[in-house]
């Protein structure tokens, strides 16, 4: 008997594909219509109900008027990232062009930890890995089939990871194998330490106590009062650490920080580095978009000495989620990551293309370099790179006009497009206005704890929000704050 639900007419299948498609192109229109909240949120019971998931996942038949109604119920109750007034968090709003790739990925299924798997898949990520590589300043990993590079010797490799929390996590494993390269076969030795940033971003604490190395062996770096490392004061720390019997097999620096979006001095970082024999990583995952600008490049003068690199394009890069890359500068210490006797990949098979799955984590791993790269091929690099430093300079006026209200303040001028600042009065009075702000939802920002105190905190990264946008929002918490205050 055939599978019939899951072969689907020629014709049931562009009838189902046609309801979508016209329930996404009133999305959004509807998202970029004044009076839609960007954020609303029903009690989870009710939108359960509302959804019906328990009569379809009992009786099935998710087709014509049915889906037509679930995808419009769904879409109604979502975040409105496409919304101008979206400014809290940092997840890409999708290239259209992008969203397709995730269709055909999810449509074909191809994935690429084996290259037999996913040919087109396999061979994207791998060319999206190397023009980040590139970008970086260090040397692409040889094509298989290109003559030209058959003889390199010393290049750079990475991955594609699903996000850039596990991608933090490869690059510290990378990091602990190759500086300690029995650890395969013996287990680690107690006394490892992690150096990281004041601000560093939580998936590095996890990774100290996932691998065994503990949170308390994840050491922060003194930091000055914006909180940026300042580098000078390693070697101290390195020494007193070194009395106590630990060893600091890796440093992590901020590219920029998750809190208030800055960068740290990396080429000075790097040379301490160097100096100690300690791995070198920087965490870009929210700003590699400087790597890429002329404009911002000076924030991470520098990166190009360091050991590994990962880069969410989920975040400034306008990709579906997920998809982030872990860059390793020796591509061998990316093949010893997962076993000590790895080698050169691609001369001991004779084989086309490349196999992603001896670098990876994941076995089953999804084509989302597709995504990646149909994003950026819409646009073409100059109009991304416009379209991250126009998310920056937003940062910077919305910074200045703070500035210039003698009830707001902001702690420190942005980098990228993160800004934090409040409106004079209390902690609890920042978290009520930001809660407030959500229950109106007409718009959506977020809270971040920054030197010892709550900030009310904007991301710009909807390519369609304006200065015009944070005025009114301004205008907003001041509204809300006068009532809070009667
Ligand atoms: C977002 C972020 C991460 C985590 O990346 P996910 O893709 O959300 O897992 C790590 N580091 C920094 C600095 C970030 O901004």
């Amino acid at each position: 008997m055939r599978q019939s639900e899951n072969r689907m007419s020629r014709e049931d299948f562009i009838n189902n594909t046609n309801i979508v498609r016209d329930a996404l192109a009133d999305y959004i229109q509807q998202c970029e219509q004044e009076d839609t909240k960007v954020i609303s949120q029903p009690p989870m019971h009710d939108l359960t109900n509302e959804l019906d998931l328990g009569r379809y996942i009992t009786e099935g038949g998710l087709r014509g008027n049915s889906l037509k109604q679930f995808i419009e119920t769904y879409l109604k109750n979502t975040t409105k990232l496409r919304h101008r007034k979206f400014l809290s968090h940092q997840i890409s709003i999708p290239h259209p062009t992008g969203a397709l790739g995730a269709l055909v990925n999810g449509f074909t299924n191809n994935e690429t930890s084996l290259y037999e798997m996913g040919p087109s898949a396999t061979s994207i990520e791998f060319f999206m890995v190397n023009w980040m590589l590139e970008k970086i300043g260090w040397t692409p990993s040889p094509v298989p089939g290109n003559e030209r590079t058959a003889d390199l010797t010393e290049f750079s490799a990475g991955i594609l990871t699903h996000g850039g929390s596990l991608a933090n996590m490869t690059a510290i494993l990378t990091a602990r194998s190759a500086k300690n390269p029995n650890i395969w076969q013996e287990g680690q030795p107690n006394n490892l330490v992690l150096l990281v940033p004041e601000q560093s971003h939580y998936s590095l604490k996890r990774t100290a106590a996932i691998l065994g190395i503990g949170e308390n062996n994840c050491v922060a770096m003194p930091a000055d009062h914006v909180g940026r490392v300042l580098p000078d004061t390693i070697p101290a720390l390195i020494s007193d650490l070194e009395k106590q019997g630990k060893k600091v097999f890796a440093i992590v620096a901020n590219a920029c920080g998750t809190a208030a979006g800055l960068y740290d001095p990396i080429g000075k970082i790097a040379d301490i580095c160097k100096n100690h024999n300690i791995w070198l990583h920087v965490d870009a995952a929210h700003g590699a978009g400087a790597i890429l600008s002329q404009k911002h490049r000076h924030f991470v003068a520098g990166i190009e000495k360091a050991d590994s690199v990962i880069w969410d394009a989920h975040k400034m890069f306008q990709t579906p989620a997920l998809c982030a890359a872990l860059l390793v500068k020796d591509y061998r210490h990316l093949d010893g990551t997962f076993s000590q006797d790895a080698t050169y990949m691609f001369h001991d098979k004779n084989q086309p293309g490349v196999d992603m799955a001896t670098r990876t984590f994941e076995c089953t791993k999804s084509a989302m370099g597709l995504n990646m790269f149909m994003s950026i091929a819409a646009m073409g690099e100059k109009k991304l790179i416009q379209y991250i430093d126009n998310c920056t300079d937003l940062a910077r006026m919305a910074a200045d006009y703070i500035n210039d209200q003698p009830d707001f303040e902001c702690p420190v001028i942005p980098e990228t497009n993160i800004i934090c600042y409040r409106i004079k009065g209390d902690d609890e009075r920042q978290l009520e206005l930001k809660k407030k702000l959500l229950d109106e939802g007409k718009f959506y920002i977020s809270t971040t704890r920054y030197q010892n105190k709550w900030w009310l905190r904007c991301v710009f990264i909807n390519p369609g929000s304006t200065l015009q946008d944070f005025v009114e929002l301004i205008e907003e918490i001041r509204r809300i704050n006068a009532e809070l205050k009667t």
